[in-house]
């Protein structure tokens, strides 16, 4: 028997009002995914850390303005560097407490009261990994963030038999390297199963 892993990812969310009623409709969750739907507008990135200074950056190439919102930068010096000598309005120590709009997002609300406006709020807070699944299963998580599962080429695990694929084995949580993952772990799954078979 072989066990192919593919569970996905749950993405951290900010937990206010707006966020899921909002979501598709200018609340993303993926600079990488929807960045060109804001071409010349306005767009918010919230989080702390590299993948919401790196999405800030990226949105400078498709947004008219971008604003980073975040409790406190925890990136290296050289992101950090990199981040407040662009043109990325970054408001540390400013939490998002509504996103607005009727159908579409028309801007958010910070906790000192400042209003923003804007049709693009991207959260990128990171997402709940594979620990549980690590603690109950014995299989090795990546040594950075403890969150991704390790495998190799072959999308195999640590634990002979056991495979892994998709986002699970962390980003770029996109679709194409799912789908590429999958198949690889399908065909490898196949072959184990074949060499182990008892009769
Ligand atoms: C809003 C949004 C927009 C995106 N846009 C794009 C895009 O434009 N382009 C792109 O390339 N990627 C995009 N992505 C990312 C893309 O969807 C993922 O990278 C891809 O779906 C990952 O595939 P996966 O099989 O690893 O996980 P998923 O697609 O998340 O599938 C995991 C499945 O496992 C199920 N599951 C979870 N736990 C269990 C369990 N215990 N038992 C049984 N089943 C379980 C889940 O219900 C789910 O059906 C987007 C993601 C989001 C959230």
């Amino acid at each position: 028997m072989a066990l192919i892993l593919a569970m996905g990812i749950s993405r951290h969310k900010l937990g206010v009002p707006g966020e899921k009623e909002l979501l598709g409709k200018g609340v993303s969750y993926c600079v990488d995914c929807d960045a060109h739907f804001f071409k010349g507008e306005t767009v918010a990135v919230v989080g702390n850390e590299s993948a919401a200074v790196s999405g800030a950056l990226t949105m400078l190439f498709y947004a008219n303005e971008v604003h980073l919102l975040c409790d406190a930068l925890q990136v290296s010096e050289a992101l950090s560097y990199q981040v407040r000598e662009s043109d990325v309005h970054v408001h540390e120590g400013s939490k998002v407490v509504k996103i607005e709009g009727k159908n579409r997002v028309e801007g958010l609300t910070l906790d000192n009261g400042e209003r923003l406006k804007l049709s693009g709020v991207f959260i990128e807070l990171g997402a709940k990994g594979a620990i549980e699944l690590a603690a109950t299963l014995g299989v090795i998580l990546d040594s950075e963030k403890m969150q991704y599962i390790v495998t190799d080429k072959q999308q195999q695990t640590n634990i002979p038999g056991i495979y892994a694929a998709g986002d699970i084995c962390g980003p770029p949580w996109q679709m194409a390297k799912a789908v590429g993952e999958g198949c690889v772990a399908g065909l490898a799954a196949a072959k184990y199963v074949k060499a182990h078979r008892k009769t």
